[in-house]
């Protein structure tokens, strides 16, 4: 089945300039923004400029210059988290939310990066 995809979303909204958001980085194809109701001392979260609704849809049908823009976005977030292990950093975790069973609340994909916390495995 094709995903539908809610034009009124509050992320669609946010890329419209119809809401605020507090930005962390921009790119041509990905937003990066802290989270309203951060879960951790660092909450951002990442998502595509294109209409789509979870992980699989973007993974199946966003153009490879999307896919790889939005993960480099992603990637610079880290760094500028100070989060990355490699570089001396203490970690973090990535999470992505789709449908009814992780109770995704908004449906326009995103990542969350969480970090500054310690977190038990999952
Ligand atoms: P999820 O359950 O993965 O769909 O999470 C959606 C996330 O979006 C939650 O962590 C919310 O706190 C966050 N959120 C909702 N509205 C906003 C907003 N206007 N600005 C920033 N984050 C938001």
């Amino acid at each position: 089945m094709a995903y539908s995809y809610d034009d009124q979303n509050i992320f669609a909204r946010i890329l419209r300039g119809e809401i605020p958001n507090q930005t962390v980085l921009e790119s041509e194809h990905a937003l990066a923004f802290r989270d309203i109701h951060p879960q951790a001392p660092e909450h951002v979260l990442v998502i595509p400029k294109g209409r789509y609704v979870t992980f699989d849809h973007f993974a199946l049908e966003a153009s490879a210059e999307e896919i790889v823009d939005f993960h480099r976005l992603a990637g610079q977030v880290c760094t500028l988290m100070g989060v990355q292990p490699g570089a001396g950093g203490l970690g973090y975790r990535t999470i992505s939310n789709a449908g009814e069973h992780s109770a995704q609340e908004v449906p326009h994909y995103h990542v969350h990066i969480l970090g500054g916390a310690r977190w038990g495995r999952c």
